[in-house]
């Protein structure tokens, strides 16, 4: 699927909505966790790896939680369904998830997200609210191809697929402004 080139997906509104304009009155936003857990599952299986139970769980906690969780908070969550799990077992399945790009992992706040996009052949973007603490991952692939470019002719390599820019989000420019 290919990505539109500047699609912004913020934490603020919902996420199926602004995917799917004009279907918000069709799906549930359970259904649309299965969607997207199942969509993860497939890709999963196309890598020859699996989403497993523990793994699905995490995953849809994410999905649930639009700006991001930090790891603690993931496995007091965890430990609501699965109260034997502990902090290893967690960290293995987040390990899992932004290994195979189906979650990212944002550094500043040590924040994790479900990446909602159907496949990263560039580096995630991400814009981090210092008003909010919201996360969005901006869908810019020409900004970043170029920025890949710039990098790459200084003699740099990107550290990690995501890269982090600090932005005010649209909420809280619109409270701002007089
Ligand atoms: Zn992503
Ligand atoms: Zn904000």
């Amino acid at each position: 699927m290919a990505a539109p080139e500047c699609d912004v997906i913020t934490s603020h509104s919902n996420i199926p909505d602004a995917l799917y304009p004009g279907t918000e009155a069709s799906l549930s936003s359970l259904d649309d966790q299965e969607i997207f857990l199942e969509g993860a599952a497939t890709r999963c299986k196309e890598q020859g790896v699996s989403l497993t139970t523990i793994r699905r769980l995490v995953l849809g906690l994410l999905y649930r939680h639009p700006s991001g969780l930090k790891a603690y908070d993931l496995l007091a969550l965890v430990r609501q369904e699965r109260s034997n799990a502990t902090p290893p077992t967690v960290y293995r399945a987040l390990d899992f998830l932004t290994g195979q790009g189906l979650a990212h992992k944002i550094g500043r706040g040590n924040v994790f997200v479900a990446c909602r996009h159907a496949s990263h052949r560039l580096p995630g973007l991400f814009l981090l609210c210092p008003s909010c603490g919201g996360i969005s991952e901006l869908y810019a692939d020409a900004a970043l191809q170029a920025l890949l470019q710039a990098l790459e002719s200084s003699g740099h390599r990107l550290d990690s697929p995501e890269v982090e820019i600090s932005a005010v989000c649209p909420a809280c420019v619109a409270l701002a402004s007089p």
